[in-house]
């Protein structure tokens, strides 16, 4: 009989690790994922906002994340089938404030959305703070509960398709063959064990903490803050995407506000007096009535980011090694085409992905676009 094939590794069970580990098993694959700490994830962290046209996302991210966006409503349609269980999708729309006409025709995006002047500005979000003149809808944007629920989705369907775990696991290195191919990774397991798990396929989805294992990804964390209150339940319809502040509001009335963008925190832990102030008085400017909701929560976390704040996806150095990683602030966004572009790379003989036709403005192939190797002679930054 022949040897079972050896599973995929998955390297980090965050978001990028689960959509892939999830998409692997659904092409046939066996997929075992290898994580240290599932609660430190920014998938567990982050906002929820789909939102490329809010971001003001330009050239081919533009375009990874509007092919993303139009690929979410299957994704989840497919995640809450696997789980049984909601991913909490909300087509809500985003309202960007703009403290100017000016301002607002200026912005990357504002041919996608619909201008508003103040009065159309109150109509959409009743409340909103007095020095904002203008503003953008983007009907097209929405958001999802990743926090509370699609993550525990996407764990619960990768169960259900047979992923297996190994939940607290440091993955310490990776070992090559002699020709420069994967050939192991070095491990310590949950009991403080060292282990060695032979591999010829692996992906490489760690988040900020990607380049510990591979120091060519010039992927670095940038810290973000966030806090909740809990609103009346329908207080707010939109989400507003605000400068330095953005208020997120799920179906029950939680008011999910984020976040800070600390590039200089490095991996330091906790909150800080400054950064809560800045989204205490973010709140104040957007909807001074929030200013009074009760607190509910406060966490921070730390987003994946490379110097042109896109995605390294694809091949990597090693051979055998795939990346998914470096999603910066739209990795909630990205994880549908990130799961359908690695799993179709991973494991081309599955069945066919849904109809993948990627084109970027810059007309280079999305390996070439997210290649890790773009920035070579640029230095690292
Ligand atoms: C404050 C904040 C707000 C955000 N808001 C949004 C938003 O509104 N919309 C949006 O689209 N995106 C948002 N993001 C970005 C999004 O959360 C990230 O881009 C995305 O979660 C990255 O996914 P990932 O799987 O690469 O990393 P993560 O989700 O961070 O997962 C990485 C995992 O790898 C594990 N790991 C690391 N090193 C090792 C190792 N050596 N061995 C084993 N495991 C390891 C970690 O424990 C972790 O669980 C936000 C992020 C933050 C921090």
């Amino acid at each position: 009989m022949a040897a079972a094939p050896e599973p995929v590794l998955i390297l980090g069970g965050g978001l990028m690790g689960l959509a892939i580990a999830h998409q692997l098993a659904r092409r046939g694959e066996s997929v075992l994922v290898l994580s240290r700490r599932r609660s430190e994830a920014a998938g567990f962290v982050a906002a929820g906002m789909l939102a490329p046209h809010a971001e003001g996302l330009r050239g081919d991210l533009l375009a990874l994340g509007q092919a993303s966006q139009a690929r979410i409503p299957a994704w989840v349609a497919q995640i809450e089938a696997d789980s049984g269980l909601p991913c909490g999708l909300r087509p809500c729309g985003i309202v960007v404030p703009f403290a100017s006409v000016e301002e607002r025709d200026a912005y990357p995006t504002a041919g996608c959305g619909q201008p508003l002047d103040r009065q159309a500005l109150e109509r959409e979000v009743p409340g909103i703070g007095a020095s904002w003149a203008a503003g953008l809808l983007f009907e097209q944007d929405g958001q999802i509960d990743n926090r509370r629920r699609l993550m525990r989705a996407l764990e619960r369907a990768c169960v259900e398709l047979g992923v297996t775990f190994q939940e607290g696991t440091e993955v310490l290195g990776l070992e090559r063959d002699g020709v420069g191919a994967l050939q192991a990774v070095q491990l310590r397991n949950a009991a403080g064990e060292a282990q060695r798990l032979p591999a010829e396929r692996a992906v490489l989805t760690c988040g900020a903490w990607s380049a510990q294992l591979l120091p060519e990804l010039p992927i670095a964390p940038v810290k973000g803050q966030m806090l909740s209150l809990q609103g009346p339940r329908q207080a707010l319809g939109r989400v507003i995407f605000g400068p330095g502040t953005y208020l997120v509001p799920r179906e029950d009335g939680l008011l999910v506000v984020g976040a800070t963008s600390e590039a200089d925190a490095g991996f330091s832990e906790g909150l800080t007096p400054v950064g809560q102030r800045q989204l205490q008085d973010g709140i104040a400017a957007l909807l001074p009535a929030a200013s009074h909701w009760p607190p509910m929560e406060r966490w921070w976390g730390f987003r994946p980011c490379t110097p042109d704040e896109a995605p390294l996806l694809g091949t990597s150095p090693i051979p055998g090694l795939w990346l998914a990683a470096g999603h910066h602030r739209n990795g909630v966004l990205l994880a549908a085409i990130t799961a359908e572009l690695l799993g179709r790379e991973i494991s081309p003989t599955g069945p066919p992905a849904n109809n993948l036709d990627l084109t970027l403005p810059s007309g280079r192939p999305w390996q070439q676009a997210f290649g890790w190797d773009r920035f070579a002679g640029e230095g690292r930054s």
